[in-house]
């Protein structure tokens, strides 16, 4: 079906986005899954090409678009590539951006915007702790104050782009009694004293992304590096976590059906009992089942992804995206991994990783579990 959600300047983005990838993504897409991460070079390019500051103001060498479609076409292509780009991409220009534009000083745009933009300063953020990532206004990290600098203790696990950035913003614990209304967001750059992180972590999949546990041991921070109110952290990341949840949703559907038209075009060339296999009725009836998935939930998703663009999107209609989204293309690349027969299980075939890429969305950004209990909640339940 005629997507219609985009125009020509959307289009023309897409083409800039494309040609970024062919040049500067597909030659080392090998080499950032045996590094585990992405070089700098990578950062670098996305930001030559005006990739990494949509949402930044042009006074800060930003492109100001203000159009969320702009991100999800940036996703789009990268997710056609694996899973761990776009998220990698995305936990800097979609999800940090907001905080470092929306609730910053001036001082604080000019010293941390104009390298963020470039690549120079790469971003992450910090919520989960190894004590639990659902329950966020339960987190541990504290921040006590002591003369005019806050002292920072904890640790977080589970942080995208935590081995690498060279920002990280960390929701701690400033006022322990007011739970939830006691919490601030702190901006720990790379070098601060008693900052320190584990090892890459070792996942099931998407191994081109770095995945961290951070340290806090008595790391000392002064009002500078405080991002928005005072106790307002849980607030500011409940604001901001449906375009996170979005912006899952957007890759969640592009990635799944970039493996699904791979996986038409295999099921045209591959023959058992001397017919290509996806003559099979069986196979056939499968792959028209899968296709109008796909574009059922992409319509969804275009619907939130518009609405997000007039600013009319609500936490709940981004919860039901990124779960049923995540779930839609779990299940569409299970049965791309089975119509791939044992090749399908075989690593050095996309999608074999795909699927394994692909398990972890029903999980982060807030569990699936989470998004229901929500969405339950708002039906008064
Ligand atoms: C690869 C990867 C990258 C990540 N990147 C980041 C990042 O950049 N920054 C960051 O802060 N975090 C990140 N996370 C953490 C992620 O958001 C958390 O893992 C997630 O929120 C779940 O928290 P948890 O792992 O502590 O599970 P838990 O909270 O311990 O939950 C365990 C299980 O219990 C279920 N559960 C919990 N509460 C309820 C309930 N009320 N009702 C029903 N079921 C419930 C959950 O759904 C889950 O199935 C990342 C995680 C991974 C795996």
């Amino acid at each position: 079906m005629k997507r219609a959600i985009f125009d020509d300047d959307h289009e023309a983005f897409r083409a800039s986005v494309r040609e970024f990838v062919e040049r500067s993504v597909l030659p080392h897409a090998e080499q950032y899954a045996e590094d585990k991460g992405l070089p700098r070079d990578y950062w670098l390019e996305a930001g030559k090409q005006g990739l990494l500051g949509l949402e930044v103001p042009e006074a800060f060498g930003g492109a100001e678009a203000n159009d969320f479609r702009f991100n999800a076409v940036l996703a789009e292509e990268l997710s056609k590539v694996n899973a761990a780009l776009p998220s990698c991409t995305g936990i800097h220009s979609d999800i940090v951006a907001p905080y470092l534009v929306e609730l910053t000083t001036d001082e604080q745009k000019a010293r941390w915007l104009p390298r963020f933009v470039t690549g120079e300063l790469l971003t992450a953020i910090a919520m989960t702790e190894p004590s639990g990532g659902s329950d966020l206004a339960a987190l541990k990290t504290t921040a006590v104050r002591d003369g005019d600098e806050w002292v920072i203790n904890g640790s977080k696990t589970f942080i995208t782009n935590g081995w690498s950035a060279d920002l990280v913003v960390v929701a701690a614990r400033t006022s322990p009694e007011k739970g939830a209304k006691g919490i601030t967001l702190f901006a720990v750059e790379t070098g601060t004293e008693g900052f320190t992180r584990g090892r890459k972590l070792d996942k099931v999949g998407q191994s081109e992304s770095d995945t961290a546990e951070l340290f806090f041991a008595d790391v000392r921070v002064s009002d500078a590096q405080v991002i928005g109110e005072v106790d307002r952290g849980f607030i500011s990341m409940m604001e901001r976590l449906p375009q996170e949840r979005l912006s899952c949703a957007v890759s969640n559907v592009a990635h799944a059906k970039q493996i699904l038209l791979e996986t038409i075009d295999y099921a045209k060339d591959r023959q058992a009992f001397k017919q290509p296999i996806g003559s099979f009725q069986h196979n056939k009836f499968l792959l028209a089942e899968l296709v109008t998935r796909i574009e059922s939930i992409e319509a969804y998703v275009d619907a939130a992804v518009l609405a997000h663009t007039k600013r009319e999107l609500t936490a709940i209609d981004a919860a039901k995206v990124k779960w049923l989204s995540s779930q839609v293309q779990n299940e569409v690349l299970d049965h791309c991994v089975q119509l791939h027969g044992g090749y399908g299980f075989m690593n050095e075939y996309r999608v074999a990783r795909a699927w394994r890429d692909a398990r972890v969305t029903k999980i982060w950004a807030g569990s699936n579990e989470i998004m229901k209990e929500l969405i339950g909640r708002d039906l008064g339940l």
